[in-house]
């Protein structure tokens, strides 16, 4: 069955059904109908299916045509000044390979010196005096007490004898923190410190500064001298030669991008590869295209403790060194040992439904019987419970954090959650306690939150000690396994949850899921607790559960989409990801690389060769999704970015809204109060947003936040994310102001139907299409008999705010993320008019379909629209697409009186009637039982 409007060949009379069907009769005569078509569809022809009618008005149609034509008389008019420097850069990266680039860049650093005798010998002078140094001395001392410091001089020797050295250990044994040291020290020392330049990469921001300030200290100096830092808009950045730079893995990938062979290194240093990011696999992957071409460039892999062989062949089997570290024992308590301890008991009434109770049934049952006896009856019944597992319930995991305050001695507590909002709701429990217990301890606790969500600065305080009779709490995300150390940590509660994102091929759909850890990330938990003397590692789950954890996490490589990363090898000169992929450590299946390329192409990130356009180039250098990338693109050459920039933010990081437990429902009309009837979650971020900002001036803004259930740290992350897309866009000159609120950025940012069409052009081809919606009597909500572009039967998630409306204004609908559980859901849906679709989407074309003429989007939806409309909009977009490449070719902001402004005049009157007339294609009668049966 094809997908789109009403069926053109079908008529209204199919629905007749033969008569004298009785019940379940008539569903299974519906059900087979529905069968045949789907049947039909794939083996003949697909029929196509004309949607509403979007021809204009000859008056209106010939205001558009004036304005086109002063555009275009503007543009034959206008002397081409294009931005020279970017016109070279992107030419030369469509015309020049890995391998030539690989040579040019060898020839421009042919001439590099290398060393500065004069400098060597003022630095060994220096390092001989710095020795003499109490404090210097002291430090040093405390250094060498650190496993990794007994491996020195072997070290040392390793990394000169081979180009690549592996170095295996415990977490805190002090890889991070030594081994850079080590190195640039031995260089000082024999007089060749001038041509050390050591770079170290770390997975996070807040690693890399918090490790390059924890260096500094010990070399008793200040960042920004021998050892320095540089995350994304931030950095500080240590001396040119002698020195050590923690940078993110980020900021060296797109250093390569300028730098292919790192000639601004001699050592290269690849922290935590264990932990299988995106970033480091690739890494891996580039520098063996790199090395032959660099013999003299020294690479150290560290990794913890997990599967590092893998490491070890990935390069050659290369030299691999252990450090056996010295850990503090740790005593492993599992659920059913922390229920005995504490007593605790979960609240039944609450009845948490979760949709894993079989499963949860069938692990624990059998292991409660073998347990009969050894345990409680009580504790075999709490366990009994899928909420006693995780953290399902916060108030279990704070009762753990008041049992350890009062029968342990003193040591900091850290606690594992999956994320952010989990964190969150922990924080509050232990700061604003409700209960008698809470409120006792609230004032001895020092709680702080840690997530790579945080602002760096909020950061920091965690690494310092508690004052006397306080006890630090520190709630983290797996960040805290292993990249950040925090000394004084006794006590570990591991909920063993944590968020994974999830890819799934074959339906390309992406999500981001709570889930159990594994066996590895367990280990590095406990280890978290032996740091300083003998700990005690709370697991907040059943050994049954521990039983079928799986060794180690899957590669994130393995299970995340490829665009971002397709878009930006294009960068590098690595053309052809179908070859690039498969020399990585886990190859991706080449269907998801080919789902990243085919979605490239359509947004026109890609031509249709595969190559890079202008606009794809801008998208690469952007730091979020290549589709979010490029709405917020549109929406500075349309002047409409604060609106906009607010619905990328939310989408690249998450909603404002939290839900407290059974609240569901309150929150829903709190969003739709917001959603201001604009059919939109992503207009309702932006008005929540400027909610929000009101209620600041009016100095009621936790009044605000409190009773719509919005966080405000949340919001304010949002604004800081705004902020940082402002700056990056003006930094390529799409702004001529930084600031996101500026009203030179925001000239329409009022318009609600151009920003509908701006929201609809970055998340297309994400569509879905509304046939018929219905509310069923004493039901909230209404069945929607929708379908994704794919053909898949969806509909809006019950947190959407399309979720209870029915008669929409128009049947077409953008999404960005969409999840499979009981059902297919569009997590988030803004309704967009199909003149929105035919002007932003691509593969438009006219025709006629007995004797109807028709314009098509992406072959898969049909509008009745007469010639002239379409003839008019064809060539609108083919004007709009000359826009968007000169400005990618020379970005520049569109100025209100110049000949550009015409183009985007001429697309608001399209779209201003569009959103008058409605859409009238859902006039398809549908009987309450085929709706049933669907
Ligand atoms: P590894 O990289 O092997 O996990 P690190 O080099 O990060 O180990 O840490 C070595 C030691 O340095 C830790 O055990 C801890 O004692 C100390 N350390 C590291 N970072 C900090 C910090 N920010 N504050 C205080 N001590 C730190
Ligand atoms: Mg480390």
């Amino acid at each position: 069955m094809h997908r789109g409007g009403k069926s053109y060949s079908r008529g209204g009379k199919s629905h007749a059904r033969p008569p004298g069907l009785k019940g379940k009769e008539i569903g299974l005569y519906y059900r087979n109908l529905a069968r045949q078509r789907k049947n039909n569809a794939t083996t003949d022809e697909p029929k196509i299916r004309l949607g509403c009618d979007v021809s204009v008005p000859p008056g209106i149609l010939r205001r558009v045509t004036e304005y086109l034509e002063q555009f275009k008389a503007g543009r034959e008019s206008k002397e081409q000044r294009l931005d020279a420097k970017f016109k070279e850069q992107f030419r030369h990266l469509l015309s020049v390979n890995f391998e030539t680039f690989i040579d040019e860049t060898k020839e421009q650093n042919k001439d590099l010196k290398l060393r500065n005798p004069g400098l060597d010998e003022h630095l060994q002078k220096q390092q001989k005096e710095r020795m003499e140094s109490g404090d210097v001395r002291a430090r040093y001392e405390e250094r060498m007490k650190l496993p990794t410091m007994a491996y020195a001089a072997d070290i040392i020797e390793a990394v000169e004898q081979n180009q690549v050295v592996l170095i295996v250990g415990s977490t805190g044994c002090g890889k991070t923190t030594q081994v850079p040291q080590l190195l640039l020290d031995d260089c000082i020392e024999k007089g060749i410190g001038s041509s050390c330049r050591i770079v170290c990469t770390q997975p996070r921001r807040i690693s890399a500064i918090s490790v390059a300030e924890r260096v500094s200290y010990e070399r008793v100096e200040s960042l920004g001298q021998s050892v320095g830092y540089q995350i994304r808009l931030e950095s500080r950045k240590p001396r040119e030669r002698a020195s050590i730079t923690y940078c993110t893995t980020g900021v060296l990938l797109q250093q390569l991008q300028s730098d292919p062979l790192m000639h601004s290194a001699s050592v290269l240093l690849l922290d935590e590869i264990h932990e299988r990011s995106v970033e480091t696999d690739v890494l891996m992957a580039l520098l063996k295209l790199i090395l032959p071409h660099r013999p003299a460039l020294k690479v150290i892999l560290m990794s913890a403790t997990v599967r590092e062989q893998d490491f070890c062949d990935y390069f050659d089997n290369c030299r691999m060194f252990r450090i056996e570290g010295v850990m503090y024992p740790v005593k492993m308590l599992y659920l059913e040992d922390v229920l005995t301890l504490t007593g605790y008991q979960f609240d039944s009434r609450q009845n948490r439904r979760r949709h894993d109770q079989p499963e949860h049934r069938a692990m624990i049952e059998p292991y409660l019987r073998r347990q009969r006896g050894s345990y409680d009856n009580k504790v075999l019944d709490q366990l009994r419970l899928p909420e006693s597992e995780g953290c399902e319930d916060i108030d279990f995991v704070a009762d753990l954090v008041y049992y350890i305050c009062s029968s342990q001695s003193s040591g900091a507590i850290l606690v594992f959650m999956p994320g952010y909002d989990k964190i969150s709701k922990l924080h509050n429990t232990l700061t604003n306690p409700r209960s008698a217990l809470g409120q006792r301890w609230r004032d001895q606790l020092i709680v702080y939150p840690l997530h790579s969500l945080l602002p760096s600065v909020e950061q920091q305080s965690v690494f310092r000690r508690a004052p006397q009779g306080k006890r630090k709490v520190i709630i983290s995300t797996i960040i805290a396994e292993t990249s950040v150390t925090i000394d004084d940590v006794v006590y570990v509660i591991n909920t063993g949850r944590t968020k994974v994102t999830s890819y799934d091929i074959e339906t390309n759909i992406q999500a981001l899921e709570e889930c159990w850890v594994t066996l590895a990330n367990t280990q590095q938990r406990k280890g978290r607790a032996g740091r300083v003397q003998p700990g005690i590692c709370y697991n907040l789950f059943s050994r049954a559960r521990e039983a079928q954890m799986a060794e180690v996490p899957t590669p994130e490589i393995l299970r995340c989409k490829l665009e971002s990363i397709v878009l930006s090898l294009k960068l590098l000169h690595i053309d052809d990801p179908y070859a690039f992929f498969p020399t990585m450590i886990d190859a991706p299946d080449q269907k998801a690389v080919s789902n990243a390329v085919n979605l490239l192409k359509r947004i026109e990130a890609l031509d249709n060769v595969g190559q890079l356009t202008p606009l794809g180039l801008h998208l690469a250098k952007l730091p979020i999704d290549p589709q979010m990338g490029k709405m917020i693109l549109i929406s500075a050459l349309f002047r409409c970015l604060d609106p906009i920039t607010s619905a990328a933010a939310a989408l690249s990081f998450k909603s404002p809204f939290y839900t407290p437990m059974g609240q569901e429902r309150r929150v829903d009309e709190v969003k739709r109060k917001l959603s201001r009837q604009m059919r939109s979650d992503h207009l309702m971020v932006h008005n929540t947003i400027c909610a929000y900002r009101e209620s600041c001036e009016a100095h009621r803004y936790r009044d605000f936040c409190y009773s719509n259930f919005i966080s405000q740290r949340t919001i304010q992350q949002l604004e800081r994310m705004k902020q940082q897309f402002a700056d990056l866009l003006c930094n390529y000159k799409f702004l001529t102001s930084s600031d996101c609120l500026h009203d030179s950025s925001n000239i329409n940012s009022e318009k609600i139907p151009l920003l509908r069409a701006i929201i609809g052009g970055g998340l297309y081809p994400n569509m879905a299409h509304l046939c018929k919606s219905r509310q069923i009597k004493n039901r909230v909500r209404a069945i929607h008999n929708m379908s994704t572009d794919d053909g898949r039967r969806c509909n809006f998630h019950p947190s959407s705010v399309n979720s209870g409306e029915r008669g929409f204004d128009s049947n077409y609908f953008v999404y960005f993320q969409r999840q499979k559980s009981t059902a297919l859901y569009l997590l988030d849906a803004t309704m967009v008019f199909p003149m929105a679709l035919i002007i932003f989407g691509d593969g438009v074309e006219s025709g006629a379909v007995d004797k109807t003429p028709y314009i098509s989007v992406a072959q898969t939806y049909y509008f009745k629209c007469d010639p002239e409309t379409a003839s008019v909009v064809i060539d609108l977009r083919k004007n709009l697409a000359l826009l968007l490449l000169e400005k990618a070719l020379n970005p520049a902001q569109i100025t209100e009186s110049s000949d550009d402004n015409k183009l985007i005049q001429a697309i608001e009157v399209l779209l201003s009637i569009d959103e008058r007339m409605g859409d009238d294609d859902d006039d398809e009668v549908m009987d309450s039982d085929e709706i049933d049966d669907i």
